[in-house]
């Protein structure tokens, strides 16, 4: 695979439009509210749509038990693009919120518990970060990814 420049919000709304279908069938919103198209990364832009695919899944399967939106934003602060994924599911407990990065920790029947720590691996290696806590205006889980901007 190789490293390169790409536009990021290309991969951010492959991954909205192969999710839309499921959303829309259980009745689940999935705004997107970012009006910049143009960022560019530098990486391996499979690998950046798989962090979004593992973030934006997890908010679906979150909102099984309750909830009925996910959010996600994008902004520029100097060199970087910080996107915020938000749903207004169960939220993290202090439990998860501890382990949730750590790899097969997962809470679900059917989990593997490899998408945060995998897409945590992902971020790193393209001199990004990621964050989890709640979300104060939604009420579930909140997922801050900071990607350097080119
Ligand atoms: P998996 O999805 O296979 O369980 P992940 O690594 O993707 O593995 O997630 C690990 C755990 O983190 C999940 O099992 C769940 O407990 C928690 N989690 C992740 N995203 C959310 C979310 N949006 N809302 C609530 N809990 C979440
Ligand atoms: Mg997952």
């Amino acid at each position: 695979i190789v490293s390169e420049p790409f536009p990021v919000m290309e991969e951010l709304y492959s991954v909205v439009r192969l999710l839309e279908p499921e959303a829309n069938r259980r009745g689940i919103r999935l705004e997107v509210d970012v009006t910049e198209r143009k960022w560019l990364v530098k990486g391996h832009r499979a690998r950046i749509k798989q962090v979004f695919l593992n973030l934006l899944k997890n908010a679906l399967e979150a909102i099984h038990s309750r909830g009925q939106l996910v959010l996600v934003q994008a902004r520029e602060t100097g060199k970087d693009i910080i996107f915020t994924i938000e749903d207004d599911g169960p939220g993290l407990s202090e439990e998860i919120k501890k382990n949730l990065f750590i790899p097969f920790y997962t809470t679900k029947a059917e989990g593997t518990g490899l998408g945060l720590s995998m897409t945590q691996r992902i971020i790193a290696d393209h001199g990004g970060r990621i964050s989890a806590d709640n979300s104060a205006r939604l009420g579930g889980a909140r997922f801050e990814v900071r990607l350097p901007l080119i």
